[in-house]
């Protein structure tokens, strides 16, 4: 029998979820490229891309396929077997990267749950179990599991869940000095985003990313990168660890890995990985052949040049809209971070306006997001096309206005 329809509407949402979201007021029912249509029909374009995640748009045909084609030949086998779709998409991620060793999970928090653990390991088998110190950087985030929550640097999503995993310690982004103060011999990892994301779109300095890697080298600590949101092609490199001339030791991706189908991936070296045995680590769906198969496809059409580089192209058309409509309207500070993860810095007489801003957006018909208290966020598809960047920005402009007017 068929599943039976019940009538569903966003009221619905607050009889039947945990209240840990607070979504728009409009249910999204279908998606084409960078449109998207509610319950009502209405259309929007989409700036948000499912928060760096539908890299290629909603429903990219390609896609499509490859989850028609694996839906109706194999699944699941979990990890009591391997599969093929797996072992090609760790290949492909191999020859693209700096690892040789791949471990699959299903979100960006299962990514870095794994890395922090590895790191960790790895430490304690090729050094001592004292070496455990993480450092890690005020505003960083790493997901939502008690180890990731932890190690990122914002108490409000930390706090409130009993102890926490000791030898964790915050210090700002971007200062060199504060992490030299802080390192030592027992120290197994820095983790760090080279784009944060989360905490406000906030690029790295290259000083910084060298100066880390260097720090790493002499204590001995490993280089965890975490590019679930900065990673697959968003910064206009495949991963953005390539910007920086640096090479880290491990490094996460999730989001945009899948086009939208949840998989992630913890990539690493053969040395760093040689200390792991069967039975370490591990996860049920982790590496299923439909989250691989749909993953190998969307690195196929994002590893390649023609969508890399129109990433650059696509980043100066938001800019560009964005500077003149700041000339007219004074409301940001900055225009900042790399490729299409764009952040528009609010001014401080107008950082409290980003959730009315976000509102008015979405009923002017176009969807977008924000990153902290006082930043507009932009991650599109990096296929989206110069019209819909056009038609949208004309839609954001007019809901600046009304905020503004209101
Ligand atoms: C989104 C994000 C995560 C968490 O990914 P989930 O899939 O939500 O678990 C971790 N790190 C960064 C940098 C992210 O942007």
């Amino acid at each position: 029998m068929a599943a039976e329809n019940i009538a569903v509407t966003r009221e619905t949402f607050d009889n039947v979820i945990l209240p840990v979201y607070a979504p728009a007021q409009f249910v999204p029912v279908k998606g084409k490229g960078s449109r998207v249509w509610d319950q009502q029909g209405k259309e929007y374009i989409d700036f948000s891309g499912g928060i760096a995640v539908t890299a290629l748009g909603h429903c990219h045909p390609a896609l499509v396929e490859t989850l028609k084609r694996q839906g109706e030949t194999l699944w699941h086998t979990s990890n009591v077997f391997t599969n093929e779709p797996a072992l090609r998409l760790a290949s492909k991620l191999i020859a693209a990267t700096f690892a040789d060793r791949v471990f699959f999970g299903n979100s960006g928090a299962e990514a870095n749950e794994a890395a922090f653990k590895l790191a960790r390991y790895y430490a304690c088998k090729k050094h001592s179990p004292f070496k455990s110190k993480i450092i890690a950087f005020h505003n960083a985030f790493h997901g939502r599991t008690l180890f990731t929550v932890s190690v990122g640097g914002q108490p409000k999503y930390s706090d409130g869940f009993g102890p926490k995993p000791a030898d964790i310690v915050h210090v700002p982004f971007n200062d060199l000095a504060a992490v030299k103060a802080v390192i030592d011999d027992h120290t197994c990892a820095i983790v760090v985003e080279p784009i944060q994301g989360e905490g406000g779109v906030m690029p790295a300095t290259p000083e910084f990313m060298q100066g880390l890697r260097a720090l790493c080298d002499k204590h001995d600590a490993l280089l965890v990168l975490d590019e679930v949101q900065s990673g697959m092609g968003r910064s206009g490199k495949l991963f953005s660890y390539e910007h920086y001339g640096v090479q880290p030791d491990i490094l996460t991706t999730a989001k945009a890995l899948g086009g939208g189908f949840p998989v992630s991936a913890m990539l690493t070296t053969h040395e760093i990985a040689s200390v792991m045995a069967p039975g370490v680590h591990g996860t049920t769906y982790g590496g299923n052949p439909l989250a691989c198969a749909i993953a190998e496809t969307a690195l196929d059409i994002i590893n390649t040049p023609a969508v890399l580089a129109g990433v650059e192209a696509r980043r100066q058309q938001f800019t560009d809209a964005l500077t003149a409509l700041d000339r007219e309207l004074g409301l940001f500070s900055e225009i900042r971070g790399k490729g299409l993860l764009i952040g528009a810095v609010l001014k401080a007489e107008h950082a409290s306006k980003a959730r009315d801003i976000l509102n008015a957006a979405a009923a002017e018909g176009v969807m977008i997001l924000t990153a902290g208290s006082d930043v507009i966020r932009f991650v599109p598809s990096l296929v989206i096309a110069p019209e819909e960047i056009d038609a949208g920005m004309t839609r954001f402009a007019a809901a600046l206005r009304k905020v503004l007017a209101a």
